[in-house]
């Protein structure tokens, strides 16, 4: 129990990563032209590409597949296996979904002379740079098997040694398959660089610990579509790339670290390294100037209108700093461009246009939105005003397949302004469910509010049908009629939109709502490579979260934490409903535990050998936690074990129960 106790509150529980999240607890019971600028304008046209390719490359299509926009020129397709999205054309799909699915096809787009990007084997596409004597990487994917894949398409293309591996900021899809293309003991040896913004870490941490990480692990499953299959009435594709595979992450923490900007040659490479604060505040973009080639990395999220909002959870984006940084790419002279997220763009003039809509698109977002603001209109008036024009609502990299406008307005108010809307009837409201019993016996009664969703729904008023249905549901959760027909009006809500973050939650609350939802398939990922990254402070802090405060409103006690191999302590003192962590051994700890750091990243990530210790079962927690202390592995140097297991008593262990997230 005390080992289990041990590793489900040790760690976070659950990593969140990129607001996508992942379950890092794995002990043994684990559970992101309109004109063109001066600067352009003086450049003249390209030289023809020749081609340096071995004869083992695959051959080129002639024409990418699915809607293209830009110039062709110095861009080559080689493509390669089947479209992982779903492609096909159905009734329950929109079609310009499918048409969205279809630019997927995986395949390595070759540009200039020794650029290639692995596009449509993940959410993220991998770049690969090939210099004199070595090859650069940007963007391992979201995980590594997927980026084996990728990368031995890339293979086909060099066989020159990983030189650097650059990570463009510190949300998953942008480190983790980094273990597909080098190790941390060639990174260790000074062969290979791993570069990110000095921020890199620092993120990926505070944004993994965070006190919300539960619950957008259930909501990132909703976003996703990671519970439901693929297909015509499932999920269609990832919005920035076939699908968001993870299975098995890595992370190589960076050895060389990019303030403002890093200008570096690499295996006869030149690159100019930029930080651009946007989509993530350590975004950095990537400059060839030898090629001219920008690697926009996410400041231009994907041929799609960005996420400056996620519905699956995120603190407010400062959009202001995001159109800005598309600015700050509009400055560097791109004959081509490389996205994380999107296929390559070729031509000065292209990019520039791009560009430009990409940047006029937020900004227009978020000063149309703050001028109706200081009108006096609410979020759901402000949808209405708030649209993108024409020319921007029909630029095809600004599609609502990913981000959209809608619920990025709704944030702007919620990030500007805060929750409370200027009516004080709604200062303290009555609360949901006993306005719901009282909204349906006003109606009529159960009976004819369900009559009357019925009769919405064969209107093809679905909106209207789920709205009334929550009402009865909200009071009885048994009422299967009610939950099976919320459930259906949300799946004809679904099929009618092209944003796959939103057509992915309709149907996953269908399936919660009828009962059919498939927990199994929750993202559940073992990270010991994370574990590893992991500050042992951040462990030991993350306590927190879980105290029992009205459990311990009379209880004073402190516990030691010592980790002797890496000479750091720490301490816990539970004060009347609060948990104070401390950068050090407090002096005053009740109770001291004491082992090596690696014995407790060993035993958080399932790793530890109880081979020779007789009567052990790895699969059983008690004994392996009283195998360490009986080894020596573990000790309480102050305090006893009564007072071990009572201090953790005050800690709630997390749940197994899914986190009701539609039926409420
Ligand atoms: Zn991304």
């Amino acid at each position: 129990m005390i080992l289990k106790q041990l590793c489900q509150l040790l760690v976070i529980g659950t990593l969140t990563i990129a607001g996508f999240a992942i379950t890092a607890c794995t002990g043994s019971e684990a559970p992101d032209a309109a004109e063109v600028s001066p600067a352009l304008a003086a450049i003249e046209s390209a030289a023809p590409i020749g081609s340096l390719m071995p004869s083992s490359a695959p051959a080129p299509e002639q024409a990418p597949p699915g809607t293209w926009h830009g110039a062709r020129e110095g861009v080559t397709f080689y493509p390669s296996g089947e479209n992982i999205a779903y492609d096909k054309p159905a009734p329950t799909v929109h079609p310009k979904l499918t048409e969205h699915s279809q630019k997927m096809v995986p395949g390595v787009y070759q540009v200039a002379e020794n650029v290639y990007l692995a596009y449509g084997y993940a959410l993220t596409s991998p770049a690969m740079i090939v210099g004199d004597d070595g090859v650069i990487i940007v963007d391992p994917t979201e995980d590594v098997t997927t980026s084996k894949v990728a990368f031995a398409e890339l293979r086909k293309f060099s066989d020159k040694p990983v030189k650097a591996v650059i990570y463009s900021h510190w949300h998953i899809d942008h480190y983790a398959g980094v273990g597909a293309f080098t190790t941390a003991e060639a990174v260790a040896s000074g062969e290979v660089k791993i570069i990110a913004h000095r921020d890199f870490m620092d993120n990926m941490i505070k944004n993994s610990t965070g006190g919300t990480g539960p619950i957008i692990a259930a909501r990132v499953g909703y976003s996703l579509g990671s519970l439901l299959d693929s297909g015509p009435e499932g999920t269609i594709n990832g919005g920035l790339g076939p699908r968001f595979v993870i299975k098995d992450p890595s992370l190589i923490a960076p050895n060389v670290l990019v303030d403002d900007v890093l200008e570096i040659t690499i295996a006869g490479v030149r690159m100019e390294i930029k930080w651009i604060p946007s989509e993530a505040p350590d975004e950095i973009a990537v400059w060839l100037p030898d090629l001219e080639v920008l690697h926009t990395v996410e400041i231009l999220q994907g041929e799609s209108f960005p996420n400056l909002h996620t519905i699956r959870g995120t603190r407010y984006r400062d959009l202001e700093l995001w159109f800005k940084g598309v600015d700050t790419l509009r400055e560097y002279p791109a004959k081509y461009t490389v996205a994380s997220h999107g296929r390559p763009i070729s031509g000065y003039v292209e990019i520039a246009e791009t560009l430009t809509a990409y940047r006029d698109a937020i900004q227009f977002v978020y000063d149309q939105t703050l001028r109706y603001i200081n009108k006096g209109y609410l979020p759901d008036e402000l949808v209405e005003v708030v649209k993108l024009p024409p020319h921007l609502a029909e630029h095809p990299w600004l599609g609502d397949f990913y981000g959209g406008v809608a619920h990025s307005v709704r944030q702007i108010y919620f990030g500007e302004l805060g929750w409370f809307q200027g009516d004080p009837t709604f200062l303290a409201p009555t609360s949901p469910v006993r306005a719901s019993q009282l909204y349906v016996r006003l109606m009529g009664g159960r009976d004819a509010v369900y009559a009357a969703a019925v009769a919405a729904a064969e209107q093809g008023d679905q909106q209207w049908a789920a709205e009334l249905l929550t009402h009865i549901v909200r009071i009885n959760h048994d009422d299967w009629d009610a939950r099976n027909l919320k459930a259906e009006a949300l799946r004809q809500i679904a099929y009618t939109h092209t944003n796959n973050n939103w057509r992915n939650w309709y149907l996953t609350s269908a399936v919660e709502l009828d009962g059919t939802i498939d927990y199994s398939r929750e993202l559940d990922i073992q990270a010991p490579d994370m574990l590893r990254a992991f500050p042992t402070s951040k462990l030991v802090d993350s306590f927190r979260y879980r105290l029992e405060a009205e459990n311990t409103l009379d209880v004073h006690m402190t516990m030691g934490f010592s980790f002797p191999d890496v000479d750091e302590a720490f301490g816990l003192e539970i004060r009347r409903g609060v948990v104070q962590f401390y950068e050090h051994m407090p002096d005053t700890a009740d109770v001291v535990l004491e082992m090596d750091r690696a014995t407790l990243i060993g035993l958080l990530a399932g790793e530890l050998d109880f081979n020779g210790i007789d009567g052990v079962q790895p699969e059983s927690p008690q004994a392996a936690l009283a195998a360490l202390f009986q080894s020596g592995d573990a000790r309480l140097t102050i305090g006893t074990s009564e007072d071990f297991v009572k201090f953790f008593s005050y800690f709630e262990p997390p749940s197994d129960e899914p986190i009701p997230i539609t039926l409420k």
